[in-house]
C-alpha cells in the first residue's frame, strides 16, 4: 500500500480522498493555490504545499509544481480528484516516469475515452449500444448531409475533445445542418483547440442514465448499479439519484451486465462511468468518464462501497474488495448539488460564508469544504457543497430530504439550496417523471419565483 497520498485538487473532493486515505491509514499531502491558503483540505491533511498562484492552470494544473510538491514530500502517489487533471493521459505518462503512481485508470484509457469519436467506435466494438451517427469525424457539409439525412432529423452536432456540455448544436432541417456544422466546429476549436466533430441522432425526450464501474486493470470488473443524472441546466448536472425511477431490476442486470463485461475486455483499472441516453426502454452510450465523479456518493449510499478506497487499491495493485454477487441496491439516494449561484438568475455569488450549518441525522451526508467565515474564492468552480441523502424507499428519502433541506442553512452568500426545497415538493419529481428537458422547461416556466422557495436561510 501507498505511504503518502498527494491529493491534486481543492475542495469537498479533496476532502473526500483525504476521508478514504485516512481510513487506510495513508499519509497526506494537499496542495493549494495561493487562494486556497485558508482550506479546509489544507488544515485537514497531514502536510500541505502552496503550489501557485490562484488561477488553475498556474497551480492545480501545474504538473512540474506537483512532481516537486511529490519529492519534497515523499509521496509516492497521487490522486486528481476530478477536472483538472484527473482525465489528462499524459499527466499520467509523466508520473509513471517518475515513479509516482497515479490513482486512476491507465493512460491508455484515459486517452481513447478522452476522444468522444474515438471512445464510440471502443464502446460499439465491445458491444455497448450507441446513439446512430456518424462513423468518425464529419470534415464537409455534403458527408453532413448524408449521415444526417441518413439517421435521420433532429441530429445533434458534438465535439470530439467536448465536455462540460459545450460545442453541441442541434439541427431539425437540412438548412439548420450548415449552420450548426460551422458554429460547432468554431466553438469546439475555441473551447478545446480541437475542431473535430461528429453526429448523431437528437433524441427528443431522453433521461440521463450512467453505469458506476469498478475495474482492478487485469481483467475483473463489475457494475454498482445506475445513477439517474436526468435533471440538468445547460447540459450540467443539478439532481443525482439511484436506483433511476425508469429502471427495474431486470433492466438494470442487462445493460450493467453489458458494461462490466466490456470493462473487463478492455482490461480498465479504478473507477468509472459509463454514460447513456435512455429512451423507450433502449440505452444508448453517449461517453465514458475516467475518473471519480461528482455523484459518486450516491452510488456509495446505495451499495455501501466506498469508491475511493478501491481506487485506491487498485491503483497500489490490490484487488477489488468486492465482487459482483457482493453488490446489493439498497433503498434509495439522492444528492443535490449546492451551489454558490442565485437560486434562479444562477448568476454567481463569490463571497464569505457568514453562518453555515449543515444538516445531519440518519441517512444524512454532506460532503463539503465550507465552513462559517469561509470564503469562496471567485477563482473555480461554485460548488458549496453536495446535500446525500438515503432511505429505504424513494418516498422515504424524499422526506428525508425535505427536511434535510429545511434545517440547511448557508448565509452571506446566495446558493441553490431554494431551488432543491422547490424540486423536492415537484408532483412530477415526486413522481420520478421527468427527463433530460424538464428542468430547463421548469426553470422557463417560472422556475422557483412565486413559489415555495423563502429565503436563502
Ligand atoms: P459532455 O461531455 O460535454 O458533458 P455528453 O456527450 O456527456 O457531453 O452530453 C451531455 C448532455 O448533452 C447529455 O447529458 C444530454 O443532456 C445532452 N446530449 C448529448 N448527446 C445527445 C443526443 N444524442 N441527444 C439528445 N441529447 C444529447
Amino acid at each position: 500500500m501507498f505511504d503518502k497520498i498527494l491529493i491534486a485538487n481543492r475542495g469537498e473532493i479533496a476532502l473526500r480522498i483525504l476521508r478514504a486515505a485516512k481510513e487506510l491509514g495513508i499519509a497526506t499531502v494537499a496542495v493549494h493555490s495561493t487562494a486556497d491558503a485558508d482550506a479546509m483540505h489544507v488544515r485537514l491533511a497531514d502536510e500541505s504545499v502552496c503550489i501557485g498562484p490562484p488561477a488553475a492552470r498556474d497551480s492545480y494544473l501545474n504538473i512540474p509544481a506537483l512532481i516537486a510538491a511529490c519529492e519534497i514530500t515523499g509521496a509516492d502517489a497521487i490522486h486528481p480528484g476530478y477536472g483538472f487533471l484527473s482525465e489528462n493521459a499524459r499527466f499520467a505518462e509523466v508520473l509513471e516516469h517518475h515513479r509516482i503512481a497515479f490513482i486512476g485508470p491507465k493512460a491508455e484509457h484515459i486517452r481513447i475515452m478522452g476522444d468522444k469519436i474515438e471512445a464510440k467506435r471502443t464502446a460499439k466494438r465491445l458491444g455497448i449500444p450507441c446513439v446512430p451517427g456518424s462513423e468518425g469525424g464529419i470534415t464537409d457539409e455534403a458527408e453532413a448531409k448524408r449521415v444526417a439525412k441518413d439517421i435521420g432529423y433532429p441530429v445533434i452536432i458534438k465535439a470530439a475533445a467536448g465536455g462540460g456540455g459545450r460545442g453541441m448544436k442541434v439541427a431539425r432541417t437540412e438548412e439548420d445542418l450548415v449552420h450548426a456544422l460551422q458554429t460547432a466546429r468554431t466553438e469546439a476549436k475555441a473551447a478545446f483547440g480541437d475542431d473535430a466533430v461528429y453526429i448523431e441522432k437528437y433524441l427528443e425526450k431522453p433521461r440521463h442514465i450512467e453505469i458506476q464501474v469498478l475495474g482492478d486493470g487485469k481483467g475483473n470488473a463489475i457494475h454498482l448499479g445506475e445513477r439517474d443524472c436526468s435533471l440538468q441546466r445547460r447540459h450540467q448536472k443539478v439532481w443525482e439519484e439511484g436506483p433511476s425511477p425508469a429502471l427495474n431490476v431486470e433492466m438494470r442486470d442487462r445493460i450493467g451486465g453489458i458494461v462490466a463485461k466490456a470493462m473487463q475486455e478492455l482490461q480498465y483499472a479504478g473507477a468509472g462511468t459509463i454514460e447513456f441516453l435512455y429512451e423507450d426502454g433502449e440505452f444508448y452510450f453517449i461517453e465514458m468518464n475516467t475518473r471519480i465523479q461528482v455523484e459518486h456518493p450516491v452510488t456509495e449510499m446505495i451499495t455501501g462501497i466506498d469508491l475511493v478506497n478501491e481506487q485506491i487499491r487498485v491503483a497500489a495493485g490490490a484487488p477489488l474488495s468486492v465482487k459482483q454477487s457482493d453488490v446489493k441496491i439498497e433503498g434509495h439516494a439522492i444528492e443535490c448539488r449546492v451551489n454558490a449561484e442565485h437560486p434562479s438568475t444562477f448568476r454567481p455569488s463569490p463571497g464569505t460564508i457568514s453562518y453555515f450549518h449543515p444538516p445531519g441525522g440518519l441517512g444524512v451526508r454532506v460532503d463539503s469544504a465550507a465552513y462559517q467565515g469561509y470564503r469562496i474564492p471567485p477563482h473555480y468552480d461554485s460548488l458549496v457543497g453536495k446535500l446525500i441523502v438515503h432511505g429505504r424507499t424513494r418516498n422515504e428519502c424524499l422526506m428525508r430530504l425535505r427536511r434535510a433541506l429545511d434545517e440547511f442553512v448557508v448565509d452571506g452568500i446566495d446558493t441553490t439550496l431554494p431551488l432543491f426545497r422547490t424540486l423536492v415538493r415537484n408532483p412530477d419529481i415526486q413522481n420520478g417523471q421527468y427527463d433530460i428537458h424538464w428542468l430547463e422547461n421548469f426553470l422557463k416556466t417560472g422556475g422557483i419565483e412565486g413559489e415555495q422557495g423563502g429565503s436563502n436561510g
